[in-house]
């Protein structure tokens, strides 16, 4: 019995020891394309309706990664849930007026207002002060010798006639350069003329955002249309249209009230956990983002390639993962499977997470980002147009992600690597424009998996019918051995390259 015994138990750890070495394949080879395109055909279909952030076509497609990683047996990434929740904001305009020695101007027809930077106000006044341009920066100052606080202030569109690039160029210059000037010489409120009236009236309020607590809050404005600006300032307006400027304070009895209301809503990253053996303290992350455009009056966009294709792919490495487990070969590292959401938006959730992280970023080794891998480019002009990946990312921060990358298509799926777009002086910007960038930016090292820009990019027409299958499956299993070695290796990712930096 003895004896037995010890065979026994000398043998698990033998195959203990050989699963560990085990060949990925049988395991890559259940990324199947037609897994994939049943998954697709949901997910990029009618019934979750672009998936747009923070409405119900997003909540069905969580739910329905959710449902997939339990059926799974992942656990869930947070605590006891699935999904990582945070806050989107979306103002809606309740009134804006504007009135003038008694007469009253209608919204869009005389003047106009960007909700965005809008906050609730009312208030009144006897004298509007006319400064010119506006600008107060190190190549003009229509404010010197104005008086202006406490008071309304008047300006011109735009910039004095050929100084548009020199302002712009200018280290100074950002885009409420007026509203910043006027604010800083104690005005109460900007009005800007323009010559494009009437308006548009825009449909149904303002745009989400992410952040409601920025740290400055610019001046209110309203833009003007000149048949406003003639009744403040009668003929002296078409003077300075055409001729020199004249500073000026008009007496004129200004109404100004902006009503305008901010509705709290919620979004969510969709998190499945696979623990890891002996390393299950460090993590690897593979992720997609999972929303797109949503509809716009009827018309769905419905998003397959971005990212649908990203998304399917996610749930089919987390099959993958699980079934390995189940076969006593479970990867060392602890798998994030990291569905997210807002990246339409300006890659919100990625950001969250990242400013949030549930698992310590200095024990994530890696973030293996998917957006876009099933279609091809059609102005790829070399090399098999149905046998290629773009890479991008993969030179930076951590000189162990090439080797790894090239190493495991050389050994697996032979696609050719092109890195057209690595450059992040691309004028594309690849490299900022996804979720990997987040993690990027607090350097966690990144390989981000994209196919190139096709004709339905953020069109209505980017439906699972376009999406080759075969293809995806294969850029899909890269993705499953590069993160199969990354989770099982015996060290993290070195972090030995500097992290590249830049705005979105
Ligand atoms: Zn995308």
């Amino acid at each position: 019995m003895k004896i037995f015994l010890v065979l026994v138990i000398t043998g698990s750890v033998v195959f203990c020891e050989a699963q560990k070495k085990t060949d990925p394949v049988l395991f890559a080879n259940s990324i199947k394309p037609e897994n994939l395109k049943r998954h697709l055909y949901q997910i990029a279909g009618p019934d979750f309706e672009g998936r747009e952030t923070a409405t119900p076509g997003q909540r069905k497609a969580a739910a329905y990664i959710e449902n997939y990683f339990r059926s799974l047996g992942l656990k869930p990434g947070v605590k006891d849930s699935f999904q990582l929740a945070y806050p989107v904001y979306r103002d809606s305009l309740l009134s804006a007026a504007l009135q003038i020695n008694g007469q009253s101007f209608d919204m869009n027809k005389d003047f106009d207002l960007r909700l965005a930077n809008a906050y609730t106000l009312s208030l009144g006044s006897s004298e509007i002060v006319f400064a010119g341009y506006g600008l107060s920066d190190s190549l003009q100052d229509d404010y010197k010798g104005l008086q202006v606080a406490g008071k309304i202030v008047l300006a011109l569109n735009g910039y004095p006639p050929g100084q548009l690039s020199a302002h712009i160029n200018n280290k100074t210059f950002n885009a409420f350069a007026k509203q910043d000037a006027a604010q800083l010489h104690g005005a109460m409120a900007l009005l800007i003329i323009t010559d494009d009236f009437p308006h548009k009236p825009v449909p149904d309020g303002g745009k989400m955002y992410r952040k409601y607590f920025i740290p400055k809050t610019h001046l209110n404005s309203f833009l003007i249309s000149e048949r406003i600006a003639r009744l403040v300032m009668a003929e002296d307006y078409d003077k300075v249209k055409t001729g020199p400027i004249e500073y000026k304070t008009y007496q004129a009895d200004t109404w100004i009230s902006i009503q305008k209301q901010t509705e709290i809503m919620q979004s969510t990253d969709v998190l499945g956990y696979l623990e890891g053996s002996d390393l299950k303290d460090q993590l690897l992350i593979i992720s997609a983002h999972y929303d797109h455009l949503g509809k716009k009056d009827s018309i769905i966009y419905f998003g397959a390639d971005d990212d649908g294709s990203g998304t399917v792919s996610l749930l089919e490495m987390a099959s993958a993962f699980s079934k390995a487990k189940a076969a006593g070969s479970g990867p060392r590292r602890s798998v994030l499977f990291l569905a997210n959401s807002g990246e339409e938006k300006g890659l919100w959730g990625s950001e969250y997470y990242t400013d949030h992280p549930v698992y310590p970023l200095d024990k994530t080794t890696a973030d293996l980002n998917i957006d876009m891998i099933g279609r091809s480019d059609p102005r790829r002009k070399q090399g098999d147009s149905n046998n290629y990946v773009y890479i991008v990312g993969d030179d930076k921060l951590s000189s162990d992600l090439r080797k790894i990358n090239v190493e495991m298509n050389r050994k697996y799926t032979g696609l050719e690597l092109d890195y057209k777009f690595n450059d992040p002086k691309d004028p594309l910007r690849i490299y900022f424009r996804s979720d990997h960038y987040n993690f990027a930016r607090k350097g966690v090292p990144i390989i981000f998996y994209f196919d190139g820009i096709n004709p339905d990019y953020h069109k209505p027409t980017d439906t699972p019918d376009k999406i080759n299958y075969d293809l995806m499956a294969k850029r899909a299993q890269l993705v499953f051995y590069t993160a199969w070695e990354m989770a099982n290796r015996n060290k993290m990712l070195e972090r030995d390259l500097p992290p590249v930096v830049g705005e979105r």
